[in-house]
């Protein structure tokens, strides 16, 4: 079973840090473990943030007290823990903010290391972050939620065509509080789903929203994840971990519902 997206960011980028998320995933029964960070750990990708930090004062506070780490410190680790013999298998990639103005930066500084893995996720609507106390005031209360479900699709869709990422994180997650838009989403699934088989990427059924802020589903909504099968998409279980304590959350439940839907 894998756990295909698992956060060191809550911890310091020790090999002794790395094990504890290893142990966990060996006790949830786990014999694949994806490792990433959120590019906006490290400083190296400041030039990512610009609008989202241009914006508003909250979210320039909230990044103020991202990126401190560096980039070669993190490679250096995964060196450090490749050349372990570990359990069971593990990857170690990024988790990219997306943001499509930035498609020239990012073209230049993710293929200058060999990552095992790169999951793209849309976190920000155009400069706006959708899933924050803060942003009820600052996005959902000032545009409709159809304007946000339709302009969320339309990034993740532009990410997926970008060619720049193997793995797309938590692909219907604008859902986070449960609100849905007055249209259909058949389409927007089924869009999707093709893409996802044309262009050879993994699709995250991933669990973080459903013990973190309650959702209805488990993972991916029910109606998205029959398209992704019937389209035959490679789908990867994910935690969506940022602390030892949830490595493998839910993924079994997860499985069977994808078992039981294939
Ligand atoms: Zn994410
Ligand atoms: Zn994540």
């Amino acid at each position: 079973m894998i756990d295909g997206h698992v956060h060191l960011e809550k911890g310091p980028l020790t090999v002794a840090y790395v094990m504890e998320m290893v142990d966990a995933a060996v006790r949830m029964g786990m014999d694949t473990l994806q490792i990433l960070d959120h590019t906006h750990r490290f400083h190296e990708f400041e030039p990512l943030y610009t609008t989202v930090k241009a914006r508003h004062p909250l979210q320039a506070a909230w990044l103020a007290k991202k990126g401190k780490d560096s980039l070669l410190d993190y490679h250096r680790l995964i060196e450090q823990v490749k050349a372990l013999d570990l359990p069971i298998h593990v990857d170690f990639g990024l988790e990219v903010c997306y943001v499509p103005e930035a498609k020239s930066f990012l073209s230049d500084i993710l293929p200058a290391y060999p990552y095992d893995f790169i999951v793209g996720s849309v976190h920000y609507i155009d400069g706006w972050l959708y899933d924050m106390p803060f942003s009820q005031e600052l996005l959902w209360q000032k545009q409709s939620t159809d304007a946000i479900y339709r302009r969320y699709y339309a990034l993740v869709e532009q990410m997926m065509r970008s060619g720049l990422f193997t793995q797309i994180g938590h692909p219907d997650t604008i859902k986070l509080f449960d609100w849905w838009p007055a249209y259909d989403l058949q389409p927007t699934y089924e869009r999707l789903a093709r893409l996802a088989k044309e262009k050879h990427l993994k699709m995250e059924d991933n669990t973080g929203c459903y013990y973190r802020y309650h959702t209805k589903d488990l993972g991916l909504n029910d109606a998205f994840l029959k398209c992704l099968l019937a389209c035959q998409v490679d789908i990867i279980t994910a935690s969506d971990a940022h602390y030892p304590r949830h490595v493998g959350a839910y993924l079994r439940e997860a499985e069977a519902k994808i078992r039981a839907l294939s």
